[in-house]
This record gives C-alpha cells, structure tokens and sequence, in this order.
C-alpha cells in the first residue's frame, strides 16, 4: 500500500492548519521545501504497525514508552520555524520515533537529535539508517545539556515541553540562529516559542501557539 491519498489528505489538513493558525503564527503558508519534506518522508514508516492506516491524521500517535509522535501540522510548523538552509546543522532534543529528525535532515547539511530512552534511541537510528538518511546522528543523553562536542548550532527544535529553555541549549546556539521549544508545565498549559539569537548575541522569545506536548524529562 501508497498511502498516496492519505499523504495527500495530510497535506491538505497541515495547509488548512496553516491558514486557521495564521493571525498567531505570523505565517501564511509554510516554505515549499518544508511541504515538500512533508511530502516525501514516509510517516507510515515512523508509526507501530497496528496504527499505519492512522499514520497521516492530523493528530499525534501513541509510539509505546508512553511517548508519541507529533501531529503533521506541528511538525511541519517547528521545522518551518527553524528557517533551515542546506549548509544548517541543526540539533532536535527527543527523538522518538526519527520522524521529525528525517524531516530536518532533508533541509539541513547535518542533524543531531537526542533521545533519552535508549529502545527509542536505537530504533530510531536503525530505521533512519534503512531509509538512508545519512546525515542523522542519534545520541541516547539528557537533552537537557545538548550536545556541547557538536556545537554550535544553527538551529534547535525540542519536541517535548520544558519548564524553561535550557541555559546549555542556549549557549549552543549560534548568533543568528532559532530555538523552537513548547514551554511549561507537564500536561498543563503550554505555549511554543520561537527564540531567535541576532548577530550581536542578543535573543528575543516570542509566543508562536497554545500546544500539548509530553513533558522534557531531566536525567538520562
Ligand atoms: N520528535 C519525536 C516525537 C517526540 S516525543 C518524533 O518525531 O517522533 C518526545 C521525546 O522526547 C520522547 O521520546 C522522550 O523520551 C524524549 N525526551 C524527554 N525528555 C528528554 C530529555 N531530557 N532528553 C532527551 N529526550 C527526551
């Protein structure tokens, strides 16, 4: 099975995201390169295989170790955030599943992600490899210090909420470079930001949109 016309019904549901979200957002509609990453990489692949039929609703999915992967609209959202270009190296914290890490990878010269549940790290690297996304590297570690050693970085995205941004992730930041981070508390209220770093050093957080999102855990 394609899975073409459920692709295609992806798209349409992130399009119309895209447009009811827009007065919050700032954004009309996403980079073509973004859409066009939605497009190509197979989500059914990155789903349980009792949930492949599920694997474009416009919603989260349930991924076992009581994590999930993300909502395409959401997805597609942080990454256009980021505004990657193809010499970007770009660090995601929360791996899960890979899916959003093989959405950077088709935008950015390099990515590294962090995951701290070493099942998720290592199936995540494995499927990644089968699919020949070769500039993905995975590290199993407390995303809460980044990865210093590969630092600076372009861009970051994390995809589990933290009661703050890290000050590690902060400091690996490159000036001119975004953080895309949803903020607060477990299963409470929760907003993403956008943190941009201009060139001089100094950053701005701006409130992007209300999100759901599991919690940023501390420890490896
Ligand atoms: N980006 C994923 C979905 C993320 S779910 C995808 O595309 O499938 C959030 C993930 O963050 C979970 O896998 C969880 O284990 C991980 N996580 C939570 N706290 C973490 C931390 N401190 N460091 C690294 N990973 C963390």
């Amino acid at each position: 099975m394609t899975f073409e016309r459920e692709r295609q019904q992806m798209i349409a549901d992130i399009e119309s995201g895209v447009a009811f979200t827009r007065t919050m957002t700032g954004r009309n509609r996403l980079d073509p390169r973004v859409m066009e990453a939605m497009q190509r990489v197979p989500r059914e692949d990155f789903v349980p295989e009792n949930l492949r039929a599920s694997a474009f609703r416009d919603g989260a999915l349930p991924v076992g170790h009581g994590q999930t992967i993300s909502q395409p609209y959401i997805v597609a959202l942080m990454t256009d955030l980021l505004e990657l270009r193809d010499t970007s190296i770009v660090l995601e914290i929360g791996t899960g599943t890979g899916y959003q890490a093989a959405i950077l990878s088709q935008l950015a010269r390099q990515v590294y992600s962090i995951e701290r549940i070493p099942e998720l790290a290592r199936s995540a690297q494995q499927r990644l490899s089968e699919m020949s996304c070769d500039n993905v590297e995975i590290q199993c570690s407390d995303g809460y210090l980044g990865w210093p050693e590969k630092a600076p970085f372009d861009g970051i995205v994390v995809t589990a909420a933290a009661p703050e941004v890290p000050p590690a992730l902060l400091e690996q930041l490159k000036p001119g470079g975004r953080i895309v981070i949803p903020i607060g508390l477990p299963y409470s209220h929760q907003e993403l930001m956008l943190v941009t770093r201009d060139p001089q050093g100094n950053t701005d957080t701006r409130k992007i949109l209300d999100v759901a999102f599991v919690p940023m855990i501390e420890g490896a």
